[in-house]
């Protein structure tokens, strides 16, 4: 009889959300993806790309050039040099270049320490590589690491710790104090660090991203992951990069080789041609999607629901206790099919889920649709 290698897992909460959105046509404010154009001249270049003949395999680790356009950003926004030939590996998507360093480095019995809520991609890539996921929450209220938790979760099989800043469901974006204590922690234990940095650009009210590339000793023991969905809003083209030093990439590529082989070439051609051309474009998402937070914040300034504006990423968390005792799984649901508005339970990315009253709202989303959003959300 077949035995699932993952009985625990179903479709995830980000699939299921969006078909029930669309299937009620709620407002769907559930799945990360921004529901506006991306920039035209970045979709042209795709168009010129394909026309131009870029259809075929491109290189494994990445098309050259794009991997330069990625080293020069890196170099720009974070003052890091990095090798564009043996530390960036082009990947279809940072899920991919997640699961691929999880599958080169974890091995049978290996432990991983993982920070809840946690992004729901990494347990299952941290089981299907033989390793035990072991939970530590994040503090309560801020979200942030709690040191003293997770120095006691290390164990001597401990080989790994992922991190994610700015962080994907809450918001929260570490200090630099917060690295210098991973790198210490890391070097003391002699830790990997797999680090997920899709939201990189997404800070807000003059935050700094603090990247685990700016702590050299962390950096010489970490896979980086980026995503360029997030950064260019084309989340469908699923390409993103690993930055790590050049002994674990070559085990990443490794992986990567037979997991996808390459990422998608016209898409390469047209990021690097948009990038090449467009060098402060990231820098200008910031103050952009701060603006559609602070629209949608003010605009349930007067509403039951408990907030403190989101200090990064495309998602803002409302805390619903004055509006209803029901668990966040039953009312997002509730809400998406009886008030037209669709959100992301929290409790899902916890291993022991806390009495939690709160649900994950994507602001990446025109201004109408977040100020009907907010109508509605007024309205219950
Ligand atoms: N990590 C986090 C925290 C994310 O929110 C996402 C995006 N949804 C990813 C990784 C995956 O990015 P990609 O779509 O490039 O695979
Ligand atoms: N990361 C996106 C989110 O948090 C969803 C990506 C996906 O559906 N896998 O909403």
């Amino acid at each position: 009889m077949f035995a699932s290698k993952l009985p625990q897992v179903g479709t995830t909460i980000f699939t299921r959300m969006s078909a029930l959105a669309q299937t009620h046509q709620a407002l769907n404010l559930s799945q990360g993806f921004p529901d506006f154009a991306a920039p035209t001249a970045l979709c042209d270049a795709l168009g010129d790309a394909a026309r131009a003949g870029y259809n075929q395999y491109p290189p494994m680790a990445g098309l050259p050039l794009l991997r330069q356009c990625v080293a020069e950003q890196l170099r720009h926004y974070r003052g890091v040099n990095v090798d564009a030939e043996q530390e960036v590996t082009i990947v279809p998507g940072a899920t991919e270049g997640i699961f691929c360093a999880i599958q080169a480095a974890i091995k049978p019995g290996d432990e991983v320490i993982v920070l809840d809520p946690v992004y729901d991609s990494y347990e299952p890539a941290i089981i299907l590589a033989g390793g035990v996921a072991v939970h530590v929450a994040l503090q309560a209220e801020t979200f942030l690491p709690d040191w003293s938790s997770i120095a006691d979760a290390l164990t001597a099989r401990t080989r790994m710790i992922m991190i994610n800043t700015p962080h994907n469901p809450c918001g929260s974006v570490w200090s630099a104090e917060d690295m210098a204590t991973l790198e210490a922690l890391a070097e003391r234990h002699d830790l990997l660090v797999c680090s997920d940095e899709v939201y990189e650009f997404l800070v807000f009210d003059k935050r700094t991203h603090h990247s685990v590339l700016q702590w050299p000793a962390l950096r010489a023991r970490s896979f980086v992951h980026f995503s360029f969905g997030k950064t260019f809003s084309v989340t469908g083209w699923k390409t993103g990069y690993c930055i790590a030093p050049a002994a674990l990439t070559r085990e990443l590529r490794k992986v990567h080789q037979y997991v996808a082989f390459v990422a998608v070439a016209p898409v390469q051609h047209a990021l690097a041609n948009f990038m090449m051309g467009n060098p402060e474009y990231p820098g200008t998402l910031a103050d952009f999607y701060q603006r559609k937070r602070d629209l949608f914040c003010d605009a349930l300034a007067n509403s039951k629901f408990r907030f403190t504006p989101t200090s990064g990423s495309f998602f803002q968390l409302l805390d619903y206790s004055a509006l209803s005792d029901k668990s966040d799984a039953d009312l997002c649901v509730d809400w998406t099919v009886n008030h037209g508005i669709a959100s992301i339970p929290i409790s899902v990315f916890y291993e022991r889920p806390p009495a939690n009253h709160q649900l994950r709202f994507c602001f990446a989303k025109s201004d109408d649709t977040l100020i009907q959003a907010a109508e509605r959300l007024c309205a219950i």
